[in-house]
């Protein structure tokens, strides 16, 4: 039957176990956040934070993610038990911390593996701003020259344009959401050994139920925009050869449970298929992870 599977036909939580969906890592999750925005985190109390974060992640590990790669906002293995392992980020540079010296002694000493560079903004962010880079291009191909000589490896929230270019010419390890990704971008990626993760369903979401997160009607508006575009650049990724990688952008909110699964529909419905959708979160990922 696996051949035949259509998106939807995994569309509940539990359809995993009788559809042979093996153990998926999520490359993509903010385990640290509890809240779309980090002002209403910010109300609640350490306590608890990690209350919702057990919650989350122990769900999360049920419903059949084992691993995930924090995507920046997880400090520490707070929680233990049988969870989805989250493997810990060293940082999120920004433009306000790109050349902060105290800040890279942080991550230089952290025994995490990847780091993570905002280089364009996202759903938040106007329109007509959206992949204009944050900080200048020779900031930015220093600090990922810097963070290889560190060892580190690097992701990139980078949802297209000039930037994009930047991050194939220093061969970073991953692009994220690369919604506004050209052809030839892919082509480069693809080249260069660039790997990609889309999060493509999350786009979808903020845009189809907006009352899970609570957002405003021009973030909605925002994400209906990044979902329609992702649709080519996901195509662009498939058909140029880019390996492709199953992450969510989830955070620890319960609401996300049922929806373990949305990633891998969405990705069946840009075009690729039932086996390539489960690379993407198993064989995939590990590529990413170990290579
Ligand atoms: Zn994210």
């Amino acid at each position: 039957m696996q051949g035949e599977m259509t998106a939807k036909d995994i569309d509940k939580k539990d359809d995993h176990k009788i559809s042979g969906i093996p153990p998926l890592i999520d490359l993509h999750l903010h385990a640290g956040w509890t809240d779309f925005d980090h002002a209403d985190q910010e109300k609640r109390t350490e306590d608890e934070i990690k209350v919702c974060m057990a919650r989350f992640l122990y769900a999360y590990r049920e419903a059949g993610i084992i691993a995930a790669r924090d995507a920046g906002g997880y400090e520490a293995d707070l929680i233990s038990g049988d969870i989805t392992k989250v493997i810990i980020n060293a940082g999120m540079f920004d433009q306000k911390n790109v050349n902060n010296a105290a800040f890279r002694d942080k991550v230089s000493a952290s025994t995490a593996v990847w780091a993570k560079i905002f280089i364009t903004g996202g759903v938040g962010t106007k329109k007509e701003e959206t992949i204009v880079p944050r900080f200048k291009k020779d900031d930015f191909k220093a600090l990922v020259r810097w963070l290889h000589g560190q060892g580190k490896k690097v992701m990139v929230h980078c949802y297209g344009g000039e930037s994009l270019d930047w991050c194939i010419e220093e061969k970073v390890e991953t692009v994220e959401h690369g919604v506004f990704m050209t052809r030839k971008q892919a082509a480069g990626m693809a080249e260069n050994g660039v790997a990609y993760v889309p999060t493509a369903a999350i786009y979808r979401l903020l845009s189809d139920e907006p009352e899970l997160f609570g957002i405003p009607e021009s973030i909605r508006e925002n994400a209906a925009h990044a979902a329609e575009a992702h649709m080519n650049a996901v195509r662009y990724a498939r058909e140029e050869g880019v390996l492709i990688g199953h992450g969510t952008d989830f955070y620890s909110d319960m609401a996300f449970i049922g929806h373990a699964y949305d990633e891998l529909n969405t990705l069946m419905d840009m075009g690729l298929s039932f086996n390539e959708a489960v690379a993407a979160g198993t064989v995939n990922a590990l590529k990413i992870l170990g290579g």
